[in-house]
């Protein structure tokens, strides 16, 4: 056996220099934490997303917290979402002392069915929170009636979103806008930009951005940044319970460079995915990723699903050996030991309900995504030499197992 080895990580950060020399700019000028840097990069990402407010938070499942937060969700209240999803969304709705509600997610799209939410509305539902999986948009105008109808507050989880754009009366609208009442960003190393670790908030509504202000900062009634430019003694209070989810200035600086990359990241991202497309098209029994006519994703990753003649495991081990870094399809909250003894649900009545561990019958499409799909590398340096050689590596793998 003497296979040529690649080194083909899943994913990697586009950051450099740029990004570099930021970071020495918010360490040299004295202020490290939430301070300038932080207000620069909320308007300019406001701005970026047409959303009236930004609010930098430390990661998207901190900025996930007070989105449910704010718009009401207390301890056994239901929030309906997706078990299909990385699991800090489904823990988020659990920091509130709340119930997930797990929808099944719909084929095309890996995303919430919205024809199921309806069913899954109790009246102890609180809130609707809906998940931009893998960069995709959802459904937004067929949840939104739903939501609506039912007087319902919804979530973004735009995690994987950023740059990703849906169709909104003929014009072409980031996902972040937002269209529904909140959306929460990460910039986490796996999504597409980057400050380390990192979240934003997005909102059009004045009370609620002011509210993510204080409760991020411990609840705090005059801010730092204030307190040090006063000329006058300030005394600060505590009038709530808040929290420590400040995002640095260190983090922010580099968030700046990174929108500054964003749309040459999201051009290269969309012909990569376009090419996989085109050359993973004749390996038989592989159903690739579509946008609906009204969706541009910004290819947060690229999720080929398998039919059953394949196995998963022995498919991305192949693509191992190969020295290619495969995942397998995105996760299911309801499946994992951390949610084996607590509370949530699949819509059903308790008492009507013979999920296990493993299995729900109610969540067949998600955990079929799970088991039978992968994961391909895509970032913005890859090079098309290293596309090609994940496409022959697949074609060869798949061949082995038919
Ligand atoms: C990554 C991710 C999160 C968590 O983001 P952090 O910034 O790591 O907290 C939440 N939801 C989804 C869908 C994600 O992909």
């Amino acid at each position: 056996m003497s296979k040529k080895m690649q080194n083909i990580p899943i994913a990697k950060p586009w950051i450099g220099e740029p990004e570099a020399e930021a970071a020495r700019r918010a360490i040299m000028s004295g202020w490290v934490t939430q301070g300038p840097e932080v207000a620069g990069f909320e308007q300019e990402f406001a701005a970026y997303v047409g959303a009236k407010y930004a609010c930098a938070v430390s990661n998207c499942t901190t900025a996930l917290h007070l989105a449910l937060l704010a718009v009401g969700v207390q301890p056994e209240d239901e929030v309906i979402t997706v078990s299909h999803s990385y699991i800090a969304t489904a823990n988020s709705i659990r920091y509130c002392g709340a119930i997930p509600v797990f929808v099944d997610i719909e084929p095309q799209t890996y995303n919430i069915n919205p024809v199921l939410i309806e069913d899954a509305i109790s009246d102890r539902t609180r809130a609707i929170l809906i998940v931009h999986q893998m960069g995709m948009p959802c459904d937004l105008k067929a949840i939104l009636v739903i939501a609506k109808r039912y007087n319902l507050p919804l979530i973004e989880d735009a995690a994987c979103a950023i740059g990703s754009e849906i169709l909104w009366d003929g014009q072409w609208e980031k996902i972040g806008k937002p269209h529904g009442d909140i959306a929460c960003f990460s910039f986490h190393p796996r999504k597409v930009i980057t400050t380390g670790d990192g979240g934003m908030i997005t909102t059009n509504n004045p009370d609620w951005d002011q509210q993510f202000r204080l409760w991020r900062q411990h609840g705090m009634s005059v801010p730092d940044t204030v307190r040090h430019g006063a000329k006058q003694v300030i005394f600060e209070s505590y009038p709530m319970l808040g929290y420590n989810y400040r995002m640095t200035d260190i983090q922010a600086a580099v968030g700046r460079e990174q929108l500054k990359r964003l749309p040459e990241i999201l051009e290269r991202r969309r012909y990569l995915a376009q090419r996989y497309h085109h050359q993973l098209a004749d390996i038989p029994g592989l159903k690739l990723p579509t946008e609906p006519t009204w969706a541009k994703s910004n290819w947060q990753s690229y999720c080929i699903r398998l039919s059953p003649q394949y196995d998963q495991r022995q498919l991305m081990q192949a693509m191992l050996d190969a020295g290619i870094g495969t995942r397998r399809g995105i996760m299911c909250a309801h499946r994992e030991p951390a949610y084996e003894h607590e509370a949530w649900s699949c819509g059903v009545a308790r008492a009507n309900c013979d999920c296990s561990e493993q299995h729900c019958d109610l969540l067949t499409e998600s955990e079929q995504v799970q088991d039978h799909a992968i994961l391909l590398p895509l970032f913005h340096q890859m090079t098309e030499q290293e596309q090609d050689a994940v496409v022959n590596e697949l074609k060869a793998a798949c061949q082995m197992q038919i």
